[in-house]
């Protein structure tokens, strides 16, 4: 799990690009495949996976991201949030440029960056199903990805998120799980802080943390 990916200070929410092609490099050499999210709905479990996932749809997923991704033709999932306030976003001509390449998949990540449990459950779907149609208005295709903001959600929320359509939903929650039908909608994920080194990015794939 990433988020911004730019020159700005790493941090929680920003890995630089130069760190982020190393991690890439590092997974290749390990002989790691990559896929989309939702191509994990149809994988081959001989092979090692991964998923690189970015939130919130940073504008530097654009200026950075994707030439990294072009150079080594590796997928990413990027969930957007639509109406969110305050980060720099991706536009429209963005977002389609990448969606065309055919090496991003969109989801949805709600409409305004909303915590669910904070919020009564008629605005929670409102935010939901909201959120799938813009993401598919902006991609032109079929929206299956959802991500719960600040990885909070419950077993409400999980429904509501297979009620509008969605075929997986990731978490914040730290673990390496196996993709199974069962936990398709709350899919654990590895954050990964801009401020790790190469042997805390190692630990991390090994043990799902680098804090001996
Ligand atoms: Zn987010």
């Amino acid at each position: 799990m990433y988020h911004d990916t730019s020159e700005n200070l790493p941090s929680g929410m920003n890995v630089t690009p130069e760190k982020l092609k190393k991690q890439i490099r590092y997974l290749l050499g390990k002989g790691y495949i990559f896929l989309k999210i939702s191509d994990l709905l149809n994988f081959d479990r001989k092979e090692k996976h991964v998923v690189l996932t970015f939130d919130d749809g940073f504008v530097g997923n654009y200026t950075h991201l994707f030439d990294i991704l072009k150079r080594y033709n590796v997928p990413a999932t990027i969930y957007l949030t639509p109406k969110i306030k305050d980060i720099k976003m991706l536009n429209a001509k963005q977002i389609k440029e990448m969606q065309n390449s055919g090496l991003v998949e969109f989801g949805a990540h709600t409409m305004t960056h909303v915590n669910l449990k904070k919020v009564n459950n008629k605005i929670a779907q409102k935010e939901i199903v909201e959120s799938k149609k813009a993401v598919e208005k902006l991609t032109g295709v079929n929206c299956q990805a959802f991500a719960y903001p600040y990885g909070r959600y419950n077993d409400e929320h999980v429904e509501m998120v297979k009620d509008a359509g969605f075929s997986t939903a990731v978490t914040t929650k730290k673990a390496i799980n196996s993709f199974s039908f069962s936990n398709a909608y709350t899919l654990p994920r590895l954050s990964i802080d801009g401020r790790i080194n190469m042997l805390q990015f190692y630990l991390i794939l090994s043990r799902g943390r680098y804090k001996i």
